[in-house]
């Protein structure tokens, strides 16, 4: 007989979340730690969601996603995880830059742009001062018209050099691009300049395993092989869902799924208004990405003087089209020198690229894997400039598509950090067409990447609460008026 991964679960709960990405592990946790009953679905036989690792033959182990996060994280794990998570994290002081226009090394934060800026690129202080202030003072209800490329017009017009220094690192954080409205950039690198970039040592394995120990002692319900296909919807109000095609109940549900996954899919359109629905529709998803894994044999040294970091390319310009392109010229690299996970002896090295779904979805299988080999083969060639001798250091090699995220997350089209902006209204706007549901999970830039999607989670934890306060407050009026003398 098949295992039953909902063993022992019960037929109803306060809450249910679906998805352990890092907005539904946030969301689960915080609502636990209310006094909420809390069952979380993962779809996945690991939790994390995009957060996630895999381990290979030999003991390598690869992380996903752990490139850098903002200083805001510590922030944010201290107050809604653990200190032990907390003081985990640590910042990746080199961060490089090569590209036919110029090579360099930085702490990536203000002060050292500042100086870079002046001193190398001969911007005049004021004009970059004015630069940084303003993307500072930048908030989500300001003008959301003006774009990223005219935010830079303004402040360095015709300045190609400074404008992929300043760009090139958050397109690929994020996906943004200089068509995106300027408020998604500047919440993003503002983030980002305020101490720099950092890391979570000892692994994204470790990290999870963290997380799972925390929610567990919280008292949350977790259950990862769990698919749910259905969510349920009466007269307005969430009642449920179907997982494993069994119907558990639930006051509130949030979905940490693709928001348009949520919509389309698990909830169905005749249970929105059709000017939602609309909406929705025209809700644009976020690039992909695809990623080349490689590890050297245990005890063989990379060079720290590759960085921690390493936006590479060699496109003459910066463009987005040529970051999703097929014809991949730029890549960023990230170095794993054994002190990312204390105790080990391994080196490891991540490259990524944007991507476009469908440049690998229509392949044919025999198409796609000749394509998966030629990425690494021409993978191993660009970063044989930084690393000589890789070719025969290296123990291991595997490459990742956007079919390989899209099976993996069921995000529509692997799309790496959910939708475009327009996104997070709609996100938003869930709740106000079915009471009781949420959608929790990257949207929208600002809401999506690690910092993003953990304090989305925290924010939407706060609205199940409240709502759940008032639909609670709202039953015990109902029962008191019917109790009440003459009624
Ligand atoms: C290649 C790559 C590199 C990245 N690098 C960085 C980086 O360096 N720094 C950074 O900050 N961010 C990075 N990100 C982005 C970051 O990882 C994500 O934005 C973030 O982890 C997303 O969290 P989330 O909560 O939105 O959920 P996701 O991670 O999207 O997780 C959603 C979860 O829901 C589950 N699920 C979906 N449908 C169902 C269902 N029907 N039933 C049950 N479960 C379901 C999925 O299996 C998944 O576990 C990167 C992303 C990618 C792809």
């Amino acid at each position: 007989m098949p295992k039953d991964f909902l063993q022992g679960a019960r037929d109803e709960y306060d809450v249910v979340v679906i998805g352990s990405g890092l907005a539904g592990l946030t969301a689960a946790n915080t609502l636990a730690k209310t006094g909420r009953s809390v069952l979380l679905l993962e779809q996945h036989y690991q939790l994390g969601g995009m957060a996630t690792w895999f381990k290979r033959r030999g003991g390598h182990i690869f992380d996903i996603s752990l490139h850098g996060f903002p200083a805001g994280m510590i922030k944010s794990c201290r107050r809604y995880w653990t200190s032990e998570i907390a003081d985990s994290i640590v910042q990746l002081k080199n961060i490089r830059f090569d590209n036919p226009m110029f090579s360099l090394t930085t702490t990536f934060n203000r002060e050292d742009f500042t100086r870079l800026l002046s001193e190398r690129f001969h911007v005049p202080a004021d004009a970059v001062q004015a630069f940084f202030d303003t993307a500072r003072g930048m908030n989500f209800y300001d003008d959301q018209t003006t774009t990223v490329g005219e935010l830079f017009a303004r402040f360095f017009p015709g300045r190609e050099d400074v404008i992929r220094l300043l760009m090139e690192p958050i397109t690929y954080a994020n996906g943004s691009t200089l068509e995106d409205p300027a408020i998604s950039y500047g919440i993003v690198f503002s983030n980002f300049m305020s101490k720099g970039v950092f890391t979570f040592q000892g692994g994204t394995d470790r990290l999870i395993g963290l997380m799972r120990e925390e929610l567990l002692s919280n008292g949350v319900d977790l259950r990862i092989r769990a698919n749910v296909e259905r969510i349920h919807v009466r007269a307005g109000r969430v009642e449920g869902v179907t997982v494993n095609g069994r119907r558990i109940r639930a006051r509130s549900v949030v979905s940490n799924s693709n928001l348009k996954a949520t919509i389309f899919q698990l909830v169905g359109e005749e249970n929105f208004e059709p000017s939602f629905v609309d909406q929705a529709r025209a809700v644009r998803l976020n690039n992909s990405s695809c990623q080349v894994y490689m590890a050297l044999r245990p005890g063989e040294a990379l060079d720290e003087a590759c960085g921690d970091l390493l936006f590479s390319s060699s496109a003459p310009l910066f463009r987005t089209e040529s970051l999703l392109s097929r014809d991949v010229t730029s890549r960023t690299y990230s170095f794993y020198y054994p002190r990312t996970r204390p105790g080990s002896n391994r080196s490891l090295i991540v490259s990524s690229t944007n991507a476009n779904y469908h440049d690998w979805a229509e392949l044919s299988e025999e198409d796609y894997q000749a394509s998966k080999r030629d990425l690494i083969e021409t993978t191993l060639d660009a970063l044989s400039k930084y690393v000589p001798d890789l070719r025969q250091k290296l123990d291991y090699v595997e490459a990742s598509t956007p079919r390989t995220f899209e099976h993996f997350t069921r995000h529509l089209s692997g799309a790496s950090f959910g939708t475009k902006f327009e996104g997070l209204a709609v996100s938003r706007a869930v709740p106000e067409q079915v009471g009781g549901l949420y959608h929790a999970g990257s949207v929208g830039i600002i809401m999506s990447g690690w910092l993003g999607a953990m304090n989305y989670g925290v924010i939407v934890a706060n609205d199940v609460d409240g709502y759940l306060l008032k639909s609670s407050a709202g039953a015990a009026r109902h029962e008191a008026a019917s109790l009440a003398p003459g009624t």
